[in-house]
């Protein structure tokens, strides 16, 4: 599958503080940063709580090792591209491996990356192992399957297709897919028993001492966070000043609009707040976009969706490539309310980033919509990664805001 490329790759590690940086100095140290090779196109992002304990048992359950990543670590997740959910997960400055959400078994598998096969072989209980005779090294490095003649040791319990971590008693030199059981390796003498997917020369794992939270990344952070926001309010009060238009917010509920919403509040104060309810929101969605027009006393412009499930059965389930639920449920009621309320035109700043799809990449930051030609739209956060949005991410029991 493809592998876009939206924008420059900004995530780089500090390793002597062990933390996402997204610039090239340390703001705790000043040290300097370490890129870290992620897939593109980068969209960054913090590991919650909940993902991390995710990913721990998934790991658990694959590879018998529990509490892969520790507490005290700042984890973070980039999507790649997958048929579902394809996150890799970075800790210490490198991919440990990637969590993916199996569709038709219905549940999360690991594949781990060398880093992350070098972690799961520490454990004595680490399951899903094959070990290798010495003389086999020099052809796996060099991209070649286990044959079972150089097999040493393995997991009778392996099945057909897991993934499985392949070590030459130096250590860990590949991972990769069974293509046989363990129960049918026991048995025959000859035959693949992995077919490799990454290798490197053995070598310890190169673990960093812990002791870091959500707070800490914020403080290492600071100075970059503070030029993208200052540099979007300036944007924010330039177009402003560039046109006669009332000015609205389009305001999801999701954590890009909200950065969005508090940035315009920042430079014109309330402005009129645009929801619409498609119908098939989170009821929690619902009652944090109430909560919030009530706290912060927003004029909240609210329209409803058009029914998605009656869509379903007249144009089937929407694809990647076959969105008309953005038509029926989000366009044309956004249409009813800037005809309601701004029959002149609005200045519409939406919470719309480039890293979020080619589409979203080759846009203008201020553009207007063939669908809605009553609408200017521009946003300020068209070159930020979700970690940009959400600094405060999620270790530590800790919630963005
Ligand atoms: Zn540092």
């Amino acid at each position: 599958m493809g592998r876009p490329y939206l924008g420059r790759m900004k995530l780089r590690w500090c390793m002597e503080c062990n933390l996402p940086v997204l610039s090239r100095r340390c703001g705790i140290c000043s040290g300097r940063t370490r890129a870290v090779s992620v897939s593109p196109p980068g969209d960054v992002r913090p590991a919650f709580e909940r993902d991390v304990e995710i990913i721990n048992r998934t790991v658990e359950r694959c590879f018998g090792v529990p509490d892969l990543i520790p507490a005290d670590k700042v984890v973070i997740l980039n999507k790649a591209s997958g048929r579902d959910r394809f996150d890799e997960v970075i800790v210490d400055g490198r991919v440990l491996g990637v969590l993916e959400y199996e569709v038709e078994e219905g549940r999360y598998s690991f594949l781990p990356r060398l880093e992350g096969a070098r972690r799961i072989r520490e454990h004595a209980t680490a399951r899903r192992v094959v070990e290798i005779d010495a003389s086999a090294v020099p052809y796996i490095l060099k991209g070649a399957s286990v044959l079972l003649p150089g097999v040493t040791f393995f997991d009778r319990d392996i099945r057909e297709g897991e993934q499985v971590v392949v070590a030459a008693p130096e250590g860990v030199v590949a991972v990769g897919r069974s293509r046989m059981s363990g129960a049918e390796a026991g048995e025959r003498e000859k035959g693949m028993f992995v077919k490799v997917r990454r290798s490197a020369p053995p070598q310890p794992p190169r673990v960093l001492p812990g002791g870091q939270d959500w707070q800490d990344a914020v403080e290492a952070n600071r100075e970059v966070l503070e030029k993208y926001e200052d540099e979007a309010l300036a944007f924010i009060r330039r177009v402003s000043d560039e046109t006669d238009l009332p000015k609205a917010v389009a305001f999801s509920g999701g954590k890009d609009s909200l950065a969005t919403l508090l940035l315009v509040r920042k430079v014109l104060g309330d402005v009129p707040v645009m929801f619409v309810d498609t119908g098939i929101e989170f009821p929690e969605t619902l009652d944090f976009v109430r909560s919030l027009a009530g706290r912060w006393g927003m004029e909240l412009l609210v329209e409803e969706g058009g029914d998605f499930f009656r869509g379903v059965e007249y144009f089937g389930p929407p694809g990647r490539d076959y969105r008309w639920c953005c038509k029926v449920c989000k366009l044309g009621p956004t249409a009813k309310i800037i005809d309601r309320h701004f029959p002149g035109g609005v200045l519409n700043f939406i919470g719309q980033r480039a890293y979020e799809s080619e589409t979203r990449a080759r846009s203008r930051r201020v553009w207007r919509n063939p669908w809605l030609p009553k609408q200017r739209g521009a946003s300020p956060i068209q070159h930020w990664t979700a970690l940009h949005v959400c600094p405060g991410g999620g270790g530590g029991g800790k919630r963005p805001l």
